[in-house]
């Protein structure tokens, strides 16, 4: 339920990419630290060199701009609105399945990448099972539209027949492979051009008229997906009337939460096309932590259990999700924040371990720099500096507070 409280964390996204190795994951989250990182300068830098320039310097310099939990901000293209994304890492690497599923657990939804000349790989259906097994939304990217082999369809057909699921495309490519010029944005009725490979020099159209068949097709199927799970689309539908881009994004966000709709988008993350309009899609489709179920906490010595809502002023929930050690603040640990404010300078009790610890210093980690925090609220995610004993998966409650442990995180069966 949102209230005065808790209102900031309607704009709030909670995210994970997740793909096949070499299907495009580090390039298209390489892009989308940069589009984010540039969103408050927006019209200043639109010079594609320094996207490049930009991306050298972090390699030479060897920084990971991948942290366990990045947060970036983003203004929706279309709206104008400003959110705050952030971006979870999930390894890619099948020997890290047991890491794949901890990440499952602290983010809210999820971005699929396929690369569009292969289909669905085998690696991409062990993760999309363990999304699954998570109840983890998710959308899908269908990456290297240009590149040789690249078909839009044979996504779609692959995600129907090696995932089961129903794929709903939420654009159509305007062309393929070298041919690759754009994307229409079946929602909102738009062509979006690109004239470069820089991604800097886009514009924005109604849809040609070739594309017009196509995309009538395209769009009733997915009005028709959106009536199935949204009454207010459904009475529209079912009148003949069409649903306005506001009514269906909000079914199609259901939808996708309710794990009835998979969105489909596409694009090309190394020639910078496509990556606005998947931000856009993060913020539209993938749900806030307002609209994922509360988090379950098992109380100690008993067969209670408690859900802690998202909400600043509940009682503290986190989860430590990740440690790592850093050259030069020492031991990082990276913690998830469910209910309650997690306050720098206060003590906390590791109810995994049975241990009262000092927090120290809170950090937020983005893509190239590191902000010193006074605290990290409900649906949050960041680092404390300053815990000695908290280890991965430990859950982190107030100090005097009843004994939970949040929900195992060991694999369900
Ligand atoms: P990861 O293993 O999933 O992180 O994949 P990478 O992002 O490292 O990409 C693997 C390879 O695919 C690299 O050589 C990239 O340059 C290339 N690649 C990534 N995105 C695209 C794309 O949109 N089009 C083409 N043609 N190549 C891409």
């Amino acid at each position: 339920m949102t209230t005065k409280a808790t209102s900031y964390l309607t704009h709030f996204r909670n995210i994970g990419i997740a793909a096949h190795i070499d299907a495009g994951k580090t390039t298209t989250t390489e892009r989308i630290l940069y589009y984010t990182g540039r969103t408050h300068n927006i019209g200043e830098v639109h010079d594609g060199a320094a996207t490049m320039d930009w991306m050298e310097q972090e390699r030479e310099r060897g920084i990971t701009i991948t942290a366990a939990a990045t947060t970036a901000k983003w203004k929706h293209s279309a709206t104008g609105e400003e959110y705050t994304v952030n971006i979870i890492d999930t390894p890619g690497h099948v020997d890290f399945t047991i890491e794949v599923e901890r990440s499952m657990r602290v983010l809210d939804g999820a971005v699929a990448v396929f690369d569009s000349s292969q289909g669905v790989e085998p690696q991409s259906e062990t993760v999309w099972r363990q999304a699954d097994r998570y109840g983890v939304p998710r959308i899908a990217f269908s990456n290297k539209m240009d590149k040789t082999g690249a078909s839009f369809e044979l996504v779609l057909s692959d995600i129907r027949e090696r995932l089961g699921a129903i794929p709903a495309p939420i654009q159509y490519p305007m062309g393929q492979e070298s041919d690759f010029k754009g994307i229409i944005d079946l929602v909102r009725q738009r062509a979006h051009t690109y004239t470069n490979d820089l991604g800097t020099d886009i514009t924005e159209s109604d849809i040609p008229e070739q594309y017009m068949d196509k995309v009538r097709e395209m769009r009733a199927a997915l009005i028709e997906a959106a009536a199935e799970v949204d009454e207010d689309v459904m009475m529209k539908f079912l009148e003949g009337e069409e649903p306005t881009v506001e009514e269906l994004v909000l079914a199609i966000r259901k939808g996708t939460v309710e794990k009835k709709i998979f969105p489909v988008l596409c694009g090309s993350a190394l020639k910078n096309k496509g990556v606005q309009l998947l931000l856009d899609a993060v913020v539209d489709y993938l749900p806030s932590p307002l609209e994922v179920p509360a988090i379950r906490g098992h109380i100690e010595d008993s067969e209670e259990t408690r859900d802690f809502p998202a909400d600043p002023e509940g009682k503290l929930a986190a989860l430590a999700f990740k440690i790592m050690a850093d050259p030069y603040v020492g031991r990082l640990t990276f913690v998830r924040i469910y209910s309650g404010t997690l306050s720098s300078g206060s003590y906390v009790f590791n109810a995994s371990k049975g241990k009262r610890e000092r927090v120290g210093r809170l950090l937020r980690m983005h893509a190239n720099s590191r902000e010193d925090v006074t605290e990290l609220r409900a649906g949050e995610l960041g680092a404390v500096i300053g815990l000695k004993d908290a280890g991965t998966g430990n859950t982190l409650i107030g100090d005097g507070d009843e004994h939970v442990l949040l929900e195992s995180i060991d694999v369900p069966e």
